[in-house]
């Protein structure tokens, strides 16, 4: 016997998670017989809507479900986090409740695990079909830079459905931190990870909840949480100018011995305080945000609070 916990995470599903759960079951019971066990983990990241409702009413009918719904909303991440605490299963899978995440991959993803002995498998799109293009552009652009300042390596178009093995589960929740960057944990455990690709889908109903903005906040907290090279970034641009400074001390002085000319320069001298002190804003910004993030780490919050679950 072997078991198989999915974590579905939910935020406003209440039209695409039954469609989900159609589908997930046939392709369970098509794909898998009955050696393997499932578990079904909904995790309701305080929906506004009949999400829970939606919730219940499945598991009235089905005793593999087991689900958590949160006092408010406290992001996927948190949902994601909740889920695999919750989930006991041999593998575990996380899962979008809008059928992004085709479940037909998951007996080649289980098939990887214990055929070609990895500990991981990850799912990466390799289209973006159907995302505007500017938000395409900038998340290529974000990989880029991430990767070359980041020890960890993240992987463009990486889906955060993925199967892992109870080692990898247990791995991910012994970080403890309060920052959540999934993407970027999962590449920090390590193990084997074997990458299955497929072409984006788009989502069965409702909409999306990422705002190209809110998208933006995400990638600067990636880059906050696994990279200190704006840090040292500030401090080369520290240096850089203090060198200019120096030799224009130099230069001014030589100047003014030589040709006299003391009042002149002064619109210079305005455009270099404005730069000088914007650069000196723009550093502290940059501290301010490991500052924030430092604050918000020590509080020790809990990542998110149950109001209900099932058991
Ligand atoms: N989700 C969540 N909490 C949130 C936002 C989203 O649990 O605050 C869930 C959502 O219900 C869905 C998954 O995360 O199952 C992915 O969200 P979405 O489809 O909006 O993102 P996209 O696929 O467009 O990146
Ligand atoms: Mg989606």
């Amino acid at each position: 016997m072997e078991k198989i916990s999915i974590v579905i995470s939910c935020y406003n599903e209440e039209k695409s998670l039954p469609l989900f759960y159609y589908e997930m079951e046939k392709v369970r019971k098509q794909d898998f017989d009955e050696n393997t066990e499932f578990e079904y983990i909904l995790v309701d990241d305080g929906s506004t809507d009949d999400t829970l409702a939606v919730i219940k009413t499945l598991r009235q009918k089905d005793n593999k479900i087991k689900y958590i719904s949160f006092s408010r909303n406290f992001g996927k991440e948190a949902a994601m986090l909740a889920g695999l605490e919750t989930s006991t299963g041999d593998y575990v899978t996380l899962m979008d409740a809008d059928l992004q995440d085709p479940p037909s991959l998951l007996k080649t993803m289980l098939s990887a695990i214990k055929e070609e002995g990895f500990d991981s498998v990850g799912t990466r799109r390799v289209t973006r079909k159907g995302e505007p293009a500017i938000r395409s552009f900038f998340a290529r652009r974000f990989y880029k830079i991430i990767n070359r300042i980041s020890h960890v390596e993240m992987v463009d178009g990486a889906r955060d459905y993925r199967l892992m093995t109870r080692q990898v589960v247990d791995a991910i929740l012994s970080l403890k931190e309060y920052n959540r960057y999934s993407k970027g944990l999962f590449s920090f455990v390590g193990f084997k990870t074997k990458w299955i690709e497929y072409e984006n889908v788009e989502r069965v109903a409702g909409e999306t909840k990422w705002s190209f903005w809110k998208l933006c906040k995400y990638a600067l907290e990636g880059i906050i949480a696994f990279s200190t090279m704006p840090l040292v970034l500030s401090s080369f641009l520290g240096l850089f100018f203090c060198i200019i400074a120096f030799l224009a001390i130099i230069f001014i002085i030589a100047k003014t011995l030589i040709f006299g000319d003391p009042t002149s320069g002064w619109p210079s001298l305005v455009c270099i305080i404005v730069l000088v002190s914007g650069i000196q804003l723009f550093s502290m910004g940059i501290i301010g945000q490991y500052l924030s993030k430092t604050y918000l780490e020590v509080k020790q919050r809990p990542v998110y609070i149950v109001k209900e679950k099932n058991e």
